[in-house]
């Protein structure tokens, strides 16, 4: 029998079965051959603090610090890349709302067309920008984590997918395609997944709802060097693009209702929101290098669900942290952590009431 049974390998689950390690035994199931091969391993990897909605900021600016922390000779998990916000005249609402809510700074448009070169004088009519967005090493945060979560005894079993849960007296029975666990308590961390987990244990689902986000890969357009450009987005997020390890990527910023799966990106979607961007430089899309899509995973307030079930005993839910998972994980990883060891978490009440499971039943 061991403590507690972490479901999903992404970095919910990796994040919550490291603090749980320090509580007791801790078990961690994943479908996939690797850890990370869905939402996880597909994000745009941004930590922008204004981005999301009041839940989801207060716990971006809690994990700033752990993100920062140079502890044991390595450097901050964040690194400098900025935001710009570009518009058209036909874009002013659009523009202004982003303005507000991602609190940028208008700029003039040439100081834009100076910074990124490929933007289009005869269509971007306005730009807005701020420092404070960065990129964050998710590929060396889930591996910390998972070092950290097997140093304190825990471990991480792959191809392991869940197909049926049933109660005992003392727990939780899991089985998957070839092993039997049991636990005292179960953490609900599989993404796309969480409400189908739900179902197999029992429970009615809460509703969340996996929405697809597609990705294009580019060669540095015009061969620039594209390693200090912003983050780019359109005014309305009808797109966005950013430099990765001397590419471009760029999203349609498509958010497609779907039911869980394995996602991939849409030939036509991709296509479109590939046009949107083009319309705002002056380089054209001649090769699509690689494309992919994940799905980011939203309740219904679009706030996530963290806490106990409080329908059954010992059924943990960490799940639909949408397109904010990454930067808002080591906050809400010591959230749980908190709660299920039954310590006062540094968040106020109203905020924990917001995230509980039970405000979707
Ligand atoms: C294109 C895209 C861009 C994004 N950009 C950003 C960004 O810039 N910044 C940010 O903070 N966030 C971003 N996100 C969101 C972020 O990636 C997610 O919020 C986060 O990865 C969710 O992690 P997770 O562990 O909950 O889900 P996942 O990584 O999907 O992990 C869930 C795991 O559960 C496993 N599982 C499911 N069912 C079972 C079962 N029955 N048995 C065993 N295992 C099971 C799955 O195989 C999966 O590996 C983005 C997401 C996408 C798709």
């Amino acid at each position: 029998m061991i403590d507690f049974l972490v479901i999903g390998g992404g970095v919910a689950g990796i994040g919550a079965g490291a603090q749980l390690a320090k509580l007791g035994s801790v078990r961690l199931l994943e479908r996939e051959e690797a850890l990370g091969t869905h939402a996880s391993g597909r994000s745009a990897a941004m930590f922008e603090e204004d981005y999301g909605p009041a839940a989801i900021k207060a716990l971006s600016a809690a994990s700033r610090c752990f993100f920062e922390s140079q502890t044991d000779g390595q450097d901050s998990y964040l690194s400098p890349r900025g935001l710009m916000l570009v518009g058209k005249p036909d874009q002013d609402a659009a523009f202004d709302a982003d303005l507000r809510e991602l609190d940028l700074e208008e700029i003039p448009p040439e100081e834009a067309f100076a910074c990124v070169p490929i933007l289009n004088p005869a269509v971007v009519s306005r730009a807005a920008a701020h420092e404070t967005a960065q990129d964050i090493d998710t590929d060396r945060l889930m591996m910390d984590w998972t070092k950290a979560l097997r140093q304190a005894g825990g471990e991480t079993r792959t191809q392991q997918e869940v197909t049926a849960i049933s109660r005992t007296a003392q727990g939780w029975r899991v089985t998957t395609c070839s092993e039997t666990h049991e636990a005292r308590q179960i953490v609900n961390a599989a993404g796309a997944w969480a409400d189908v987990i739900a179902e197999m244990a029992g429970l009615a689902p809460l509703g969340l709802q996996p929405k697809r986000r597609s990705m294009a890969q580019l060669p540095a357009p015009g061969g620039h060097d594209v390693t200090h450009w912003p983050m780019l987005m359109g005014a309305g997020e009808g797109w966005y693009a950013k430099p990765q390890a001397g590419k471009l990527l760029v999203s349609p910023a498509d958010a497609e209702e779907v039911a869980p799966m394995d996602a991939w990106a849409d030939d036509m979607v991709l296509a479109e929101g590939l046009a949107r961007y083009e319309e705002m430089v002056t380089t054209p899309v001649t090769r699509v290098e690689t494309s992919w899509a994940g799905l980011r995973t939203f309740a219904p307030d679009g706030v996530p669900v963290f806490g106990a079930d409080p329908r059954v005993e010992g059924f943990w839910w960490y799940a639909g942290q949408g397109g904010y998972g990454f930067q808002s994980a080591p906050a809400s990883a010591r959230l749980l952590g908190d709660l299920i060891a039954g310590r006062r978490p540094e968040f106020d009440p109203a905020l924990l009431a917001a995230l509980a499971p039970g405000r979707l039943l």
